[in-house]
């Protein structure tokens, strides 16, 4: 293990619901730490580029449309191993499937509405980061 950082979203649902703070909270409780933060509101064209890996999936065009309803929080994370571990501190994709105690558990109301995002691998997490943050936000 050593030092990583990942890349984390703060979803439109959480952030109107009001857990953010609390959502951070678990992250910051988790061992993270947080390196860089903002709250925006993504564009149309913004959230298609960002999850353009899911452009052929059934599920896009809904995805795009709730990532772009309201203000997000982007950040970055640090923490031994953090790509991995944050995507164990939000659980599964699914609610339903999600482990007691996790963050998707707590506040996520379903497949599509589920209240975080956390970066799958650590190339896409240098992916994602750089998508968000310029180099200076991130020393
Ligand atoms: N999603 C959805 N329906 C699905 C699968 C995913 O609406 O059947 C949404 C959901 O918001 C999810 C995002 O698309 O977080 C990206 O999907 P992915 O499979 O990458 O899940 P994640 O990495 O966020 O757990
Ligand atoms: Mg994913």
């Amino acid at each position: 293990m050593s030092v990583e950082r990942t890349f984390s979203i703060v979803k439109p649902d959480a952030v109107a619901a009001g857990q953010a703070g609390e959502i951070l909270a678990h992250i910051e409780k988790a061992g993270f730490r947080i390196v860089a933060l903002k709250m925006m509101r993504l564009t149309e064209a913004q959230a298609r580029g960002f999850y353009a890996v899911h452009r052929e999936r059934p599920f896009f065009n809904g995805l795009v449309k709730f990532m772009t309803e309201g203000p997000i929080i982007v950040m970055a994370l640090e923490c031994e191993d953090a790509v991995k571990g944050l995507r164990e501190v939000m659980g599964a994709t699914n609610p339903a499937n999600a482990a007691e105690g996790t963050i998707r558990k707590r506040f996520a109301q379903n497949i599509e509405r589920n209240c975080i995002h956390g970066s799958d691998a650590p190339e896409t997490a240098e992916t994602e980061l750089r998508f968000f943050f310029s180099t200076a936000e991130l020393l």
